[in-house]
């Protein structure tokens, strides 16, 4: 079985399944000593702390985790729904020219819209002059906004959540973003 990476079992709020499988283990072991509610809890809880702990000294998924310290607050929240366009956002994909240029699909790193050398998800979200109007909307709407304590805000209340889904996906259109990346592209390239 092909192994999720961690970013995206974080994203998908999803225990990894050594870890379900060691608590399931530890439940069951503790369970003459506990009684059999007290050692699931025993046993979720660590589980919960072994996942934070590896989450927090992975190397990969950095992007994500930037967003999401906390994959069980994360994964037991009480509303929101993860799209396609969030799931760019959180995991770092999509019509980002650095994720573009790890495809092999553009020669250079740099944002098309001309202001950094870098474009990626932090760049398009947070910081790229083209969306600076649409940015300004939202941030009036929920605060101010980081990748620190975008996720933060999203949680707290279902309206917010649904205010940075759309701005995801203003920015993402449904895939057309990319064919105008890919086309600004081959025009700075000839
Ligand atoms: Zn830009």
């Amino acid at each position: 079985m092909r192994r999720l990476r961690p970013a995206a079992l974080v994203v998908a709020g999803v225990i990894p399944i050594d870890l379900m499988a060691q608590e399931r283990k530890m439940a069951y072991d503790l369970r003459e000593v506990l009684g059999r509610s007290e050692a699931k809890v025993v046993a979720r809880d660590h589980s919960i702390r072994t996942w934070h702990e590896r989450w927090r000294t992975d190397t990969r998924g950095r992007w994500t985790a930037r967003l999401i310290g906390n994959p069980s607050v994360w994964a037991g929240r009480e509303h929101g729904e993860v799209d396609y366009y969030l799931t760019q956002f959180l995991m770092g994909h999509g019509c980002f020219t650095s994720y573009l240029y790890r495809m092999g699909k553009v020669g250079d790193l740099s944002c098309v819209f001309g202001d950094s050398d870098l474009d990626d998800a932090h760049h398009t979200f947070f910081l790229c002059d083209r969306w600076v109007p649409e940015r300004e909307s939202l941030e009036q709407e929920i605060g101010r906004i980081t990748p620190e304590n975008i996720v933060e805000i999203m949680l707290s209340q279902r309206d917010y959540w649904d205010q940075v889904a759309t701005f995801a996906k203003i920015q993402l259109f449904g895939g057309a973003i990319c064919d105008q990346v890919l086309e600004l592209q081959t025009f700075k390239d000839s």
